[in-house]
């Protein structure tokens, strides 16, 4: 992390800001005007320049820059008002104490679209703020939860996408849920002599793989006494005995016996 100090841009080396003792993590922010892309040399003129027109603003009375840390194209971090100290920029006394704010030189004209260096140095100054700021996990835009276009789609994007170090690994997506595999239990009344279903020719093959099969021929597809003696084969290797082992599928048995969905 290339970090400037306040005293290296030409700002007091502590900012009079509140202080605060955490937050709930780091919110990310744009110029929101139009900004020119620069020589290196160049980028403290204007972080000099945001607090100077900040410390000018009658209506929003700031007492120092407004953001907590700042990152031009080149991925230099500066330091604003630093850690533990109350932000100015989020919109409101409540959401300045719940993040920090981290701004990228970056305009609405001119510099719009955010380079991998300034992309690793947004990222190092939220880590900064993790590490020596007691910031949260939470990475948001200005605009979430505040009415604003700040910090820009492309970057509110990135945000969204968990401010990741360019170059990193995508994380892993997740798992897709698992489909339905098994059909479900249609119901005891669904087994009636000469019933052809899909679903009883099914379950015939999954008795047989269980070794319970009793079928001459077959299985299926109508429901027939070589079902029910195959079924009853199935409940007693289960445990059930007398009445419980009838051969007419309940839904525990049958929950066990995982017939593969038909689409029936
Ligand atoms: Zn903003
Ligand atoms: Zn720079």
């Amino acid at each position: 992390m290339q970090l400037i100090r306040r005293a290296q841009w030409g700002a007091p080396a502590t900012s009079p800001a509140a202080k605060v003792a955490s937050t709930r993590g780091v919110k990310v922010h744009y110029l929101g005007s139009a900004y020119a892309s620069r020589t290196h040399d160049r980028c403290d003129d204007y972080v000099r320049q945001i607090r100077a027109a900040h410390l000018a603003n009658k209506k929003e009375n700031y007492s120092d820059i407004a953001y907590s840390m700042l990152v031009c194209e080149h991925g230099t971090v500066f330091e604003g008002r630093g850690a533990h100290r109350r932000t100015g920029a989020n919109g409101s006394a409540t959401l300045n104490s719940r993040h920090y704010a981290v701004c990228a030189l970056l305009g609405t004209e001119g510099l719009t679209r955010p380079t991998d260096a300034m992309l690793a140095g947004l990222r190092d100054a939220i880590e900064y703020l993790r590490e020596h700021g007691d910031a949260g996990p939470e990475i948001l835009g200005h605009r979430d939860g505040h009415p604003t276009a700040c910090p820009g789609d492309e970057l509110h994007a990135w945000v969204k996408r968990g401010a990741p170090r360019p170059g990193a690994p995508a994380p892993k997506p997740k798992p897709a849920p698992p489909v339905a595999k098994y059909e479900p239990f249609p119901g005891a009344a669904f087994f009636t002599a000469g019933r052809r279903s899909q679903i009883i020719t099914a379950m015939g093959k999954r008795l047989a793989a269980e070794g319970c099969g009793r079928y001459a021929v077959g299985p299926g597809p109508a429901w027939g006494e070589a079902d029910r003696k195959s079924y009853a084969a199935w409940q007693r290797k289960l445990g059930y005995i007398g009445a419980a082992a009838d051969g007419i599928p309940g839904p525990s048995s049958w929950a066990e016996l995982r017939v593969p969905t038909t689409g029936k």
